[in-house]
C-alpha cells in the first residue's frame, strides 16, 4: 500500500513535497508510540512490587501484582490471588488458633483464597451467600434461615459495609453458640469517630463516591466496635503491623475484628 500513489502524493498535483504532511504525521505518531511504550515499560515495573513479599497463604515469595480501584500496588499475590485481608486472616488462624478441628465452621461470601485453608482446620465447614451459587445454604445474612446456637465460628469478611448491620450482627449473635466468635472484616476509617451513613446518597455513581464502592451503603469510623458490642458480643482485635505489612504486603492498620458470643454462665453480665 505504502508505494501506491495517492492524489496527496502528488500525482495529481505533481507536487513532491506534498508528502511532508505525511511523514510529519509519522513521526508524531512515532514519538507518541515510544512515549507510550516508556509509560508502559514503567508501569510495568512500578505495578510488578518493588520489593518481594510472601504470601502466608500459598508460601509463594516474589513480587506481588496490583489488584482494586484505585489500584493499590503490590496487592494481590501472583499465585494465589489473595489479597491483603486474606492474608491477615491466615496470619490470625496460624497465630491464635481460633479456628480447630471441634469447631463448626459457617464462612460467609466464602473468599476462595480463604476456604481450603478453613475447611482444612474446621471439623465442620459450610459455605453460604444469598446470591452466590456453588455454596452449600443460601441465606440471607440479615435473617438467617439457621437454629439458634448452630456455629461455633463465623467468617465474614467485607459483608457489613453492603448490608443492614444492625440486623446482621444481631443475627451473627443468635447463630454462634455461647462462645462463638465472628470474624469480622470491613473497610474502617480510623480517623473518623462516626460511621458516615446517608440515605440521600442513591445510585451506584454516588455510593462509589461516598462509601468506595458502587454497592456500599456505609463508611464506618471507629464506632464500628461500639455496634458490635451494642449486638452482645465482646471484642478482640487482630491488628496488621510490622514487620509483618513489609513481609506479607498487608494494608496497614487494618484490622480483623474476634466478636465473641459470651459463653454460658457469663451472659448478661
Ligand atoms: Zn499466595
Amino acid at each position: 500500500m505504502s508505494d501506491e500513489p495517492t492524489s496527496v502524493a502528488g500525482v495529481e498535483t505533481g507536487q513532491d513535497d506534498t508528502r511532508r504532511p505525511v511523514d510529519q504525521t509519522a513521526q508524531f505518531a512515532d514519538v507518541i508510540a515510544a512515549r507510550v511504550r516508556k509509560l508502559l515499560r514503567s508501569l510495568k515495573r512500578d505495578a510488578a512490587g518493588v520489593h518481594p513479599r510472601s504470601c502466608p497463604l500459598c508460601d509463594y515469595y516474589g513480587a506481588f501484582t496490583p489488584y482494586g480501584f484505585p489500584l493499590r500496588f503490590d496487592a494481590q499475590c501472583a499465585k494465589c490471588g489473595s489479597l491483603e485481608r486474606h492474608r491477615l486472616v491466615k496470619l490470625l488462624l496460624d497465630r491464635k488458633k481460633v479456628i480447630g478441628p471441634g469447631h463448626s465452621v459457617l464462612h460467609f461470601a466464602p473468599e476462595p483464597q480463604l476456604g481450603a485453608t478453613i475447611r482444612a482446620l474446621a471439623g465442620h465447614y459450610v459455605t453460604a451467600d444469598l446470591m452466590r451459587p456453588r455454596v452449600d445454604l443460601k441465606l440471607n445474612i440479615e435473617a438467617m434461615d439457621l437454629a439458634d446456637d448452630s456455629f461455633d465460628r463465623i467468617v465474614c469478611c467485607q459483608i457489613l459495609e453492603h448490608v443492614d448491620d444492625r440486623k446482621a450482627l444481631a443475627e451473627m449473635f443468635r447463630v454462634l453458640r455461647p462462645g462463638g466468635v465472628a470474624l469480622l472484616n470491613t473497610p474502617v476509617i480510623e480517623g473518623w469517630d462516626e460511621t458516615y451513613e446517608n440515605p440521600e446518597i442513591d445510585g451506584a455513581r454516588m455510593r462509589l463516591l461516598h462509601f468506595g464502592q458502587a454497592d456500599h451503603v456505609r463508611y464506618y469510623g471507629r464506632d464500628l466496635r461500639d455496634r458490635i458490642t451494642a449486638a452482645g458480643f465482646a471484642l478482640e482485635e487482630f491488628n496488621s503491623v510490622e514487620p509483618d505489612v513489609s513481609t506479607y504486603g498487608l494494608w496497614r492498620g487494618e484490622r480483623i475484628f474476634l466478636a465473641r458470643k459470651p459463653a454460658l454462665g457469663t451472659m448478661n453480665i
